[in-house]
């Protein structure tokens, strides 16, 4: 068989619930000289096609809907990386925009849409944009090698603990300037890899079967920290982060039990703080988890409110006592009335409901003031401290504690 040249080896995918799109673009593309190309007629097909290999480039239509689209591009991400996506869609721009920023925010670093119906010229063109941006991301990084390299390492780092660190970034009461709970958050330094960024580590060690052992990792090192801090009368909770599969755990709340018993320390001492990296597999399962946690003392944050696509279901049906707004409604507030908006509504719901509200990625001291004028609780960002290392953070307490 004559050797495919590398372009025409690249796989494709390509999604399309409409048959004669669906053949329409399979001609285009072997027309174009592609000969690895998947057809999948709806996102489920499209699941398991990824699932069983690697693809190269994503041609997709919206019409299966944004659930479709989001658990495509969950199990993408899961596979380590997010390839170039091209969405097409017969049904507006404004609905294709918020594909594009769903594909950028799973990590694609290339992400076109091309309303239908779309010429072979028009393909040819975006195909071209995406396998250019592919070979870059490729050779900023040997994907495979390197991701196995890292997830060995990774598995006997969280074994022995070596290069693993925690930082702490305090939360401050918007009223009173206090500080009045902390977020911890993962570091790693390997002495080959470098730093490896959480992203990276937390979705190798989901991989890896492994992020029990890292969430109990963090939860030592943050009671850690809280052992001085509560001897000496300072209550400042520290919340540590956990997505759903984690939390599903039944042996979870036995340990955390455990290793607070262990350290000293009440349970309300410990947040633990849901990210909707993943969706929900089993709501029941999810909710029966955290209402042990909550019923054994623990608070509960939802992180990242208003990123994900099941935030509002979420918080009004798990037991949450914290709601966190996520960043990018913080950051773009003061001049995006849309983002000022939800974060106005969210402060409101949570208020309304009894939840404490928490602004997070709060980079200027005038987004300080809007969000105390709004009757945000407490706020967490750059503007207030950096993540600090475990004794800075018990001296930043010392100074700013009621
Ligand atoms: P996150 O939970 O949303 O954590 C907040 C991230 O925002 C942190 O990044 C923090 O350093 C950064 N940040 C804080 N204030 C500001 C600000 O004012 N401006 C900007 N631009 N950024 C700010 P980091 O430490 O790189 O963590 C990234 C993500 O990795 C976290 O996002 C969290 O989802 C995850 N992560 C970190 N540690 C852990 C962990 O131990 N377990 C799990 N499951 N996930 C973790
Ligand atoms: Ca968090
Ligand atoms: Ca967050």
């Amino acid at each position: 068989m004559p050797r495919l040249r590398p372009r025409f080896a690249r796989r494709i995918l390509v999604l399309n619930d409409h048959p004669v799109e669906l053949a329409l673009f399979q001609n285009m593309l072997a027309a174009m000289g592609y000969r690895r190309v998947t057809a999948a007629s709806d996102a489920a097909a499209a699941v398991a096609a990824v699932a069983r290999q690697p693809h190269d480039v994503v041609i997709s239509d919206i019409a299966t809907g944004i659930a479709g689209s989001a658990s495509l591009l969950t199990e993408l991400r899961g596979m380590g990386r997010v390839p170039p996506v091209i969405w097409t869609s017969g049904l507006g721009e404004e609905l294709l925009q918020s594909h594009v920023r769903l594909a950028l925010e799973a990590g694609s670093a290339s992400v076109q849409a091309l309303p239908m119906p779309v010429s072979a010229a028009v393909l040819q063109a975006a195909m071209e944009t995406a396998l250019e941006s592919l070979a870059a991301s490729q050779e900023a990084a040997p994907a495979p090698l390197q991701r196995r390299a890292m997830e060995t390492a990774l598995r006997r780092a969280l074994q022995t603990g070596a290069g693993f660190s925690v930082v702490l970034q305090p939360q401050v009461d918007l009223r009173t300037g206090r500080v009045v709970a902390a977020e911890a958050l993962s570091r790693w330094r390997h002495r080959t890899l470098g730093e490896v960024p959480p992203a990276d580590f937390v979705a190798a060690a989901h991989r890896l079967g492994l992020d029990g052992r890292l969430f109990e990792r963090v939860v030592d090192a943050a009671a850690g920290v809280l052992v001085p801090l509560h001897a000496e009368g300072l209550a400042v909770p520290v919340a540590v982060n956990a997505s759903a599969s984690t939390l599903c755990d039944p042996a979870l709340p036995a340990m955390l039990e455990r290793r607070m018993a262990r350290a000293g320390l009440p349970a309300r001492l410990i947040k633990i703080e849901l990210t909707e990296d993943e969706p929900v597999g089993d709501w029941v399962v999810l909710s029966s988890a955290l209402n042990l946690l909550r019923v054994r003392g623990f608070e509960l944050a939802m992180d990242d409110f208003g990123a994900g696509i099941a935030s509002m279901r979420l918080f009004s049906a798990m037991p949450f006592t914290e709601l966190k707004i996520d960043r990018e409604f913080i950051v773009h507030m003061h001049r995006d009335a849309a983002s000022r908006a939800v974060v106005a509504a969210a402060i409101d719901m949570g208020r309304s409901l009894g939840r404490r509200v928490v602004a997070e990625g709060v980079e200027q001291e005038r987004d300080l003031a809007l969000l105390r004028e709004l009757g945000c609780d407490a706020a967490q960002g750059y503007a207030i401290a950096r993540p600090l290392a475990p004794r800075d953070f018990v001296d930043f307490c010392r100074a700013y504690s009621p």
